[in-house]
This record gives structure tokens, C-alpha cells and sequence, in this order.
């Protein structure tokens, strides 16, 4: 077993998670914070011109040596090295939003007149980065279902990328990544998958055959609604230096104040996860017991399509669920604006439940719910729910309340 520079061992992730990014004790008196503070600076001081040439020169042979502000100090260094370990990767680069690591992401891999491959489940802005940036750079993007048939009948010669999320926004269908995987790497492509759901806490890319992880820390390692910050992390030294390119190209930063909260949301990433994940269980049980729930999408409840899959290649669960209902339109939206206790809004993965419609429009360009819907004489309309760490008794009455209004 390998120990981390603090000597502790490296496969005991909430042990991980206190102890990555501490501050570094001064050695003249011999002490220091125990947090990483926020290191704001716009650039970096030198002590002479050779301590200046040797930091260029390690720069060059791609070490993460800072010889200005934009990509951060020991805050960002911290909060890339926790994702790191979190997701298994060498490197990470972070970004202002999980959107602004998608793009790098895309970018550093496509160039002009290449393919890539993503699957239908994904998360839905980035049909909107192909359809405004990337198609007018001459790249092209197939939105496909992720089985092997469809992505076998959809390669091109030109293709590059294979793009997966799993679990799938909207109706969180597990994918079979490590398949998907040998598939993309026998035809030579680059996977890259978002691991927003996962967090590197529940569900590791990396380790199941995916080439870069990008996750939206914006949701469950921020955690608490109040910062916007992404990254991407890779292992192979050939994609770290095309994302390394790319990062500083693009020159998006991130600020050490977000940084540094991210940093302190990663502390709790573990309890957090858990009680969701647990609170979301006990609404599932609730939900299935009513008539008007016709179907729900939650990996880790064990009638859902993808619980082998997620019992397999997942170590946990989270808070996120889209659950069918038999509410016309109208209905649906005096249910929504009659939960009290739940926020109506996007997003996820913070302390607090938040529900929407997921969008019929995005629903239709989604396989899986087309065969969940014509498996039904009555698909309804789809919920999304986050159930955060409220009471769950509390929450299932509200839902009851809302239910019953209607
Ligand atoms: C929210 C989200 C993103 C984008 O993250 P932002 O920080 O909001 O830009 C990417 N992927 C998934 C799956 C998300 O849920």
C-alpha cells in the first residue's frame, strides 16, 4: 500500500479528504492554519533572477510551477490536488464553471474537420456548444444512444471522441463505461466522460476506462449553492499537455476565493453524499408507493434499469432523482408550486431540495425515455428532484401535501 506525502494511505477516500491541501507549517516558528487560506495574488514575486530562470525552466518541463497568477497558487494547487486523488489522475485544470471544463475539454481534444461521438443522456448544454462554437470551428458531434450498435453504426473515419455521462442527465441511465471504453480505445478515440454525478467520491471514470474526467464541482464538491467552479483531470502525459495548451490558451481562472471554497466543501463531500443519497432512498420508497409515480429514475434503487450497473462500477449514491408522473402539464405545475420545502430551481448537489420539470423538448432527443415511454400507455411528465439534508419525513410530507392538491 502507497502513502500520500503525509504518510497516509492513499485508498481511504474520507481520510483523503481531511487531510489533502492542509496549509504548510512555517518553518521558523514551527506552526501554520490548519486550513489552506485563500491565496488571492495577481502574479508571483521572485527572489532573484535564478530562482526566476529555475522556475521557468521546471515550468517548461510541465511541472506546476507558477510564474503568475492566472492559474493560481498553494489554494488551487491544493483544491487540483484533492481532485486528483479523488478522481486518480496525474493533473487537473480547473475552470470557472463545469460548462467552462466541457469546452477546454472539447477543445483540447478536436481540432477542425473531426468527429466525435456523444452520447444522447448527456448533459444538455453541450448540444448548445456544438450547435454555436464548435460546428463553426468545422467539428461535428453525433448524438447518439451509448450501445455499441449506435456508436458502431455513427463512427467515421474522422472520428476522435467518444463523450459520456454516467449516470445520464435527466433519467440517469447507467452506462456500461468500461465497455464503452475498450470499444472507444480499439478505435483509437479519446473517452471522456462528465463525472459530475460521481464527484470522484462515488464513481471514478478514470479507473473504469475513461481518458479525462471532467466534473462541475459547482454541485456536490462545492455543496453548498454558492460557487460556480469545474475541472478536468487526466493521467496520460500526451492529453495533460493538450489540456495544459488549451487551459493556458483560453486563459478562463478561477478565482482562490471559489477555490478555497471548494476546497472546504470537499471536507464534508463523504457525509454529505451519504445523507442525500440516504434521504433520497426513503423518498423513492415513499414515491413508489403512489399511484401517480409511474416510474423512477434513481441508480441505486434496485428496480431501476441501471442497478447492476451501479451496483457494479459505483460505490455509493447521491441525492439526484428524475421520477415519472401521470400529471398532465397543468397538474404537474400546481405540484411543483405547492411543495413548500423544495426550492424550485436547477442544479443539484448542494445542502438544500430543489425540484423542476425536466423539459419535454429535452426528454424527446433522449432514447431511454422513449422506450420507458412507449413501454407505457401513459409516460406523464418527468420531475427532477434533489433531495438535500432536510428531514426526509419532512420532505415525504410536503411531496404527500403537494400529491394530494392535485
Ligand atoms: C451542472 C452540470 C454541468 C455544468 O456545470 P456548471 O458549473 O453549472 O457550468 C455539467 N454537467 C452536469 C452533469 C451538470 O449537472
Amino acid at each position: 500500500m502507497t502513502t500520500d506525502a503525509a504518510g497516509f494511505p492513499n485508498d481511504r477516500i474520507d481520510t483523503l479528504l481531511q487531510h489533502i491541501g492542509q496549509a504548510p507549517l512555517d518553518p521558523v516558528t514551527g506552526t501554520g492554519p490548519v486550513a489552506m487560506p485563500s491565496m488571492r495574488t495577481s502574479t508571483v514575486r521572485f527572489a532573484s533572477m535564478d530562482v526566476l530562470d529555475r522556475a521557468q525552466a521546471a515550468k517548461q518541463r510541465g511541472e506546476r510551477v507558477p510564474t503568475y497568477g492566472r492559474v493560481g497558487l498553494q489554494t488551487h494547487e491544493a483544491l487540483e490536488t484533492l481532485l486528483c486523488r479523488l478522481e486518480g489522475g496525474q493533473r487537473a485544470f480547473l475552470a470557472p464553471s463545469g460548462m467552462a471544463a466541457i469546452s477546454m475539454t472539447l477543445m483540447a481534444c478536436l481540432s477542425q474537420g473531426d468527429h466525435a461521438l456523444v452520447v444522447d443522456c448527456v448533459y444538455g448544454p453541450v448540444r448548445y456548444l456544438h450547435k454555436t462554437i464548435l460546428s463553426r470551428m468545422g467539428i461535428a458531434m453525433d448524438f447518439v444512444r451509448p450501445d455499441l450498435d449506435s456508436l458502431q453504426a455513427a463512427l467515421r473515419p474522422e472520428t476522435r471522441v467518444l463523450y459520456l455521462e454516467s449516470p445520464g442527465s435527466l433519467l440517469m441511465e447507467t452506462l456500461d463505461l468500461p465497455a464503452l471504453s475498450r470499444w472507444a480505445h480499439a478505435h483509437g478515440l479519446t473517452v471522456v466522460a462528465d463525472n459530475t454525478w460521481g464527484s470522484g467520491y462515488i464513481y471514478r471514470p478514470l479507473a473504469l476506462g475513461a481518458d479525462i474526467s471532467v466534473i462541475a464541482a459547482t454541485k456536490y464538491i462545492g455543496g453548498h449553492s454558492d460557487l460556480m467552479l469545474g475541472a478536468a483531470v487526466a493521467r496520460d502525459p500526451d492529453l495533460i499537455h493538450k489540456l495544459h495548451e488549451t487551459h493556458y490558451a483560453l486563459g478562463s481562472t478561477v478565482s482562490a476565493d471559489d477555490a478555497w471554497l471548494a476546497l472546504r466543501g470537499a471536507r464534508t463531500l463523504g457525509l454529505r453524499m451519504r445523507t442525500c443519497a440516504e434521504h433520497a432512498m426513503m423518498v423513492c420508497q415513499w414515491l413508489a408507493e403512489q399511484p401517480q409515480v409511474s416510474h423512477l429514475f434513481f441508480p441505486a434503487w434496485p428496480q431501476d434499469a441501471g442497478h447492476a450497473l451501479w451496483q457494479r462500477d459505483a460505490t455509493g449514491s447521491n441525492g439526484l432523482m428524475a421520477v415519472a408522473v401521470d400529471f398532465n402539464e397543468h397538474q404537474v405545475r400546481r405540484v411543483i408550486d405547492g411543495l413548500r420545502l423544495f426550492g424550485i430551481g436547477y442544479s443539484w448537489g448542494g445542502y438544500e431540495s430543489l425540484v423542476t420539470q425536466v423539459e419535454p423538448s429535452a426528454l424527446a432527443s433522449n432514447g431511454h425515455w422513449a422506450q420507458v415511454a412507449s413501454e407505457r400507455m401513459r409516460a406523464g411528465t418527468v420531475l427532477r428532484l434533489h433531495i438535500g439534508l432536510e428531514d426526509p419525513a419532512d420532505l415525504i410530507a410536503d411531496l404527500a401535501q403537494a400529491f394530494a392538491a392535485v
